[in-house]
């Protein structure tokens, strides 16, 4: 048997030779990586495996399975790769081995988890006294959100929801933006709302929720906004929106998955004027703060709201002492997840978080100009890091994407927007340097020609 000392010294290589030559490598896998895989599909062992053989056939057959979103040339979805510092502190923290439930179980968790709450409410600029909790991704951020919103609505109508649910209970008005993100809908799915049981706002050219369609509001609303249309990047008018809720009593609720982090870099926050405004925030730290998955961030205005739906049971009442944070997650044990977003924070610093926000948007823009100098049509205002890029009718567009997936000097995926098909490309990675952005351009173009013409 391997000693475990040789064993970390092995995976400390293999991560080594790893993330060295990530940037030397397609972005997607080879074919050849991809048929391997079949390798790993044994029957369950009967005996033992040395750890270090594991290791090997993880390492071997599994690395270039991988997806090199890590590297600087992946623009696929919305997927931030993984700062230097988030990753060696995901290492130590998985050999530390804590239990973020419990500030018995992980003092160091939960003091990392209260300090990087602390400083995110800060520089994000949200209203002091903001609580919140260290989530998977931002579906469950706005599950939690939700959650809470339903809690501070109900009790108002004296209904406890939590002690008897949603049968017999009074109606609520969820309103949400045409464009509004699937998770979200699937949230408002597992909290008992129903995804088709909304009132829809029509939209811009942009997916901006229109302000002047919005239905009559009252304190029986949750208004569900949105910082970052996942196509566009555009933000939803949140002045305007928050202050119709605001006197009617309304909820509001803002989904900024990737695009609250805007409110960190001064000149894109602009974008984001208002949003400070509403009640709840859900976002991402795996997309744009650059963290391991799986991160997502509730924030809560009033975070007695989330306590009362997520508290452990209904005899936890909020008290004095260690914040618990398993009191306003949906979970109990889980990973402790603050130590990447603290790590992240601690080494960017405000300063390096505006800056590779706004890096980040200014390579989404060269994207944009060099595209549309080599005569392809963006289908939308590049305002933050997400461009929409047309190569002609829905056919040709869908055979330049699979090509320049094909090609693998970078990856982008494939939308539909306002019925156009297009190619999003998504810049959020840290690791994305305007090198990356000329020679992913350069690929984008020789490919797009050859099939163009
Ligand atoms: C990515 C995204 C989500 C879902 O986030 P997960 O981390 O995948 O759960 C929600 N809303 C928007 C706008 C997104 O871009």
């Amino acid at each position: 048997m391997h000693s475990n000392s040789s064993l970390l010294i092995d995976v400390h290589n293999r991560i080594r030779a790893y993330t060295s030559a990530i940037n030397d490598r397609t972005v997607f896998p080879t074919p050849a990586a991809l048929d391997a895989l079949s390798e790993l599909d044994t029957p369950l062992p009967d005996d033992p495996t040395d750890s270090a053989q594991v290791l090997d056939m993880l390492d071997e057959i599994g690395s270039p399975a991988t997806v090199a979103t890590s590297g600087g040339r992946y623009f696929g979805f919305v997927t931030g790769g993984v700062l230097p510092a988030a990753q060696a502190a995901a290492l130590l923290a998985a050999a530390w081995d804590q239990n973020g439930g419990l500030s018995v179980m992980s003092p160091i968790a939960a003091q990392l988890e209260q300090i990087a709450l602390g400083w995110l409410v800060e520089l994000l600029g949200l209203p002091a006294g903001t609580g919140g909790g260290f989530v998977t991704g931002a579906t469950m951020a706005n599950f939690s959100a939700l959650a809470a919103a339903r809690h501070a609505l109900f009790e108002r109508q004296g209904w406890n929801v939590e002690a008897d649910g949603l049968f017999g209970a009074p109606p609520l008005q969820v309103v949400v933006g045409d464009e509004v993100h699937a998770s979200l809908l699937k949230a408002l799915s597992m909290i008992g709302f129903g995804r088709a049981r909304v009132t829809r706002v029509p939209v811009d050219g942009q997916g901006r929720m229109r302000a002047d369609a919005l239905p009559a509001l009252n304190e029986h609303t949750i208004l569900c906004i949105q910082a970052g249309n996942v196509n566009t990047g555009a933000f939803d008018p949140a002045a305007d929106l928050c202050q119709a809720a605001q006197q009617a009593g309304a909820w509001v609720h803002v989904d900024g998955a990737f695009g609250l982090w805007a409110l960190a870099a001064p000149a894109r926050a602009p974008l984001a004027a208002g949003l400070e405004m509403a009640d709840s925030w859900a976002t991402d730290g795996h997309k744009w703060l650059n963290v391991p998955y799986d991160s997502g961030l509730v924030f809560i205005r009033r975070p007695e709201h989330l306590h009362a739906s997520m508290a452990a049971s209904a005899a936890y009442l909020l008290q004095d002492g260690p914040r618990e944070p398993l009191h306003y997650t949906p979970e109990m044990s889980r990973r402790a997840r603050g130590i990447d977003v603290w790590a992240a924070l601690r080494s960017l610093g405000r300063q390096g978080l505006a800056h590779m926000i706004e890096r980040n948007c200014q390579q989404a823009t060269r994207f944009g100009q060099g595209l549309q100098a080599a005569g392809y049509e963006i289908l939308n205002d590049v305002v933050l890091n997400q461009v929409l890029v047309s190569f002609g009718d829905a056919e040709t567009t869908q055979r330049v994407i699979q090509a320049i997936q094909q090609e693998g000097t970078c990856w982008c995926g494939s939308t539909v927007w306002q019925g156009r098909a297009a190619m999003r490309i998504s810049v959020s990675s840290w690791a994305t340097t305007d090198e990356d952005v000329e020679r992913s351009l350069a690929a984008m173009v020789r490919v797009a020609r050859e099939i163009v013409g």
